[in-house]
């Protein structure tokens, strides 16, 4: 069972004074969190997580986060100029992009971030737009299927790195560290992000595993000084009532010893481990509320909610699972078959579809799960929606709006009549 981090009773005194649709985050959720990552690693001293701020771009989010020690994961310029504003600087800031501008490439150096190649042609365009720095990183990708465990029921894990636009391949990343050491890089960093929303203690160790060995060759084949290696995202968080979560203490325990296995033996016992994480920093912490305001029974039952996919376009874009509780019926049977839907002229405009709820109505308040990471950031404005108001619900219990919602002027403002 899911349940969400705020009482009816608590919500409904929100939404008195906040209008639905929003989004509404948990600070001592969020704060614990990062505290078991953190402690999970803490046995690698230069341990960092940079937090992925595309999954939540909202300062006040960032800010929690940055007390709690986490740096910026940066991949556009927006999110460069955000990460700096709120205080991040220097090698507080990674920027991990693609497809990379010589604009963003300026601004990410203007800050000292650290700078992550996603492919070896962009070592040019890197160079033409501000000089190679001293510490950068580059991407990898293995190319291939990437499985973990088989169980009766397939892999736990599968993803395609052979299709995916990111990374280096093999020999590249190799030619790639030559050349920047020709150019006057002196300390060096790997990436690679090889399987997305992960629900296993394997992963990360898995990955830990690749990059380890990698390092160990590209350190004996190119001389490059390696310094920290970067696991990226993908640890992934349980959307529906039946997974289980992953345990970050086992997460941390299993890229100790691959770390003792591989690298410790190879003289790098000394390398800096970063994680990129977004969805499982934020993810469970976040709702989105919104209210039933029309039923519609035709060939199957409609709930019409004043929220829509601009709101949260996973499952419109993935038909992903996110869990939706109806306040006040939480422990009432789920007698009714419905697909809660927005008001978007699209039919895949549905949170959900044939979903066993209790009997519901017009006027109740629906909490939709998991919407804290790729949530309100994967917003849109079709059909003009307006984007929602963020709310943070302070550890206090007060709760501070942290984005207002759009007004009509705002949607207004760029246009040319
Ligand atoms: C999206 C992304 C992340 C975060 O991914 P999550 O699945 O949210 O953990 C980290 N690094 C890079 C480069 C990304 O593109």
């Amino acid at each position: 069972m899911k349940t969400p981090f705020v009482t009816k009773d608590q919500l409904e005194a929100i939404v008195a004074r906040h209008p639905t649709p929003f989004h509404i985050y948990d600070e001592k959720g969020i704060r614990e969190n990062a505290r078991r990552l953190k402690a999970a690693f803490s046995w690698n001293p230069g341990f960092r997580e940079y937090f992925a701020v595309k999954a939540t771009p909202t300062p006040a989010i960032i800010k929690i986060l940055r007390q709690e020690g986490c740096g910026c994961d940066c991949s556009s310029l927006a999110e460069l100029v955000m990460s700096e504003r709120c205080g991040a600087a220097g090698e507080e800031i990674m920027f991990s992009s693609n497809n990379t501008t010589a604009e963003e490439f300026q601004a990410a150096a203007r800050m000292g971030g650290i700078i992550n190649l996603d492919d070896i042609t962009l070592i040019d365009t890197l160079e033409a737009a501000c000089g190679i720095p001293e510490k950068i990183c580059c991407r990898f990708n293995p190319g291939g299927v990437f499985t973990l465990g088989e169980t009766g029921e397939g892999f736990q894990v599968m993803d395609n790195p052979g299709d995916a636009k990111f990374g280096m391949t093999r020999p590249q990343i190799s030619e790639a560290f030559r050349r920047l050491k020709a150019m006057g890089a002196r300390e060096f960093g790997i990436h690679a992000f090889l399987a997305s929303n992960t629900l296993s203690n394997e992963y990360y160790p898995a990955l830990a595993r690749i990059l380890f060995q990698l390092a160990a060759e590209l350190r004996q084949e190119t001389g490059c000084r390696i310094t920290f290696i970067n696991l990226s995202g993908g640890i992934g968080v349980p959307y529906r009532p039946d997974q289980e979560a992953n345990d970050i203490a086992a997460i941390g325990e299993g890229v100790r010893r691959a770390y003792e296995e591989l690298l410790v033996p190879a003289g790098m016992g000394d390398v800096a481990l970063y994680t990129e994480l977004g969805r499982y920093m934020l993810a469970p912490y976040g709702h989105l509320v919104t209210r039933v305001i029309h039923e519609k029974h035709i060939y199957k039952d409609y709930l019409g909610v004043d929220a829509c996919a601009c709101n949260l376009m996973r499952p419109a874009m993935y038909g992903s699972y996110h869990h939706i509780t109806v306040m006040g019926k939480e422990n009432a049977p789920c007698t009714h078959s419905y697909d809660v839907s927005g008001s978007l002229c699209e039919n895949n405009d549905k949170f959900a579809v044939d979903r066993m709820l209790p009997e519901t109505v017009p006027g109740d308040l629906l909490v939709i799960h998991d919407t804290g990471a790729h949530g309100f950031s994967m917003g849109y404005n079709y059909n003009g929606k307006l984007r929602s108001a963020e709310l943070l619900l302070r550890e206090d219990g007060s709760v501070e709006l942290i984005r207002r919602a759009e007004t009509l002027e705002d949607y207004f403002a760029t246009l040319v009549w």
